[in-house]
């Protein structure tokens, strides 16, 4: 984590708390978590709880994102909800988490689609990557990793990129909560060079080393230090740990104490 950089952290609900549990979960966390420039704090709650949340934040102290939209604007597709819907409530989006990908079938077309629609709309895109565990023992890490940026990326521009944060995270690490499963500094390193190579490649260097590239997987209170120290990365995503109030503080006040 380089120090003169932003750090995200970023808390990733999922499908847990009605919105008044979350509004009440959000509570606790305003009491604790106070405002920082250095440490952005991202909470995505379930698009139900996005509005009534979006009126409770402070924004200097919290940001939303969407988990999830469809991404055309409008238009007779029932059951969906587009980011043009969201964009009043949130300010990021997250788009390719592998729960997306491999229990809905996100196609790379689907997110192209719509990290494409997020900037449209000027929401920050969050897009997730990472390889299987298949991938990682077939060796097919680096290429799993370039083609699903050269995808994702199909539609962004020179002057959008720079508008971006990547998530590297590994499927085979997602809410595994088991030692032997957690992803290793090296692995990670690896994987931070990699996205930062493609984009070098693809929009030049200076994006390249600048772009915000964050970890998850199975992140909690006792790992994040390791983590955030690992030159190259910029924050973290976070599933199960975000649940508990005490080990998201915990994990903020972390980065908190590495940026002073
Ligand atoms: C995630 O779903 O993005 C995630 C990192 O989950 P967990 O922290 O539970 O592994």
């Amino acid at each position: 984590m380089t120090s003169t950089r932003k750090t995200y952290i970023i808390a990733n609900w999922k499908m847990n708390f009605t919105p008044g549990e979350a509004s009440l979960y959000l509570h606790r966390l305003e009491g604790r978590i106070k405002p920082s420039r250095n440490v952005q704090v991202i909470l995505a709650p379930s698009t139900v709880s996005l509005q009534p949340l979006s009126l409770q934040i402070n924004r200097r102290q919290f940001k939303l994102a969407a988990q999830n939209f469809y991404w055309r604007d409008y238009g007779a597709f029932t059951g969906e909800t587009s980011v043009s819907q969201l964009r009043g409530f949130v300010d990021y989006a997250i788009i390719g988490h592998s729960e997306r990908r491999y229990i809905f079938n996100e196609s790379e077309e689907d997110i192209a689609n719509k990290v494409a629609a997020a900037l449209r709309n000027n929401l920050i895109p969050i897009l997730c990557i990472g390889e299987t565990a298949m991938e990682r023992r077939d060796g097919e890490t680096a290429a799993a990793i370039y083609s699903q940026l050269a995808n994702g990326l199909h539609e962004v521009s020179k002057e959008d990129i720079s508008k971006l944060i990547i998530a590297y995270e590994p499927v085979w690490a997602i809410s595994s909560n088991k030692n032997a499963h957690a992803a290793k500094p090296a692995d990670i390193d690896e994987a931070q060079a990699l996205v930062r190579k493609h984009i070098s490649k693809v929009y030049g260097k200076g994006v390249g080393e600048s772009i915000p590239v964050l970890y998850g997987g199975s992140v909690d209170h006792l790992s994040a230090g390791g983590y955030l120290s690992i030159e190259g990365i910029d924050g973290l995503l976070i599933g199960g740990a975000s649940l508990i109030a005490d080990s998201f503080c915990a994990i903020v006040e972390i980065a908190k104490g590495m940026k002073s």
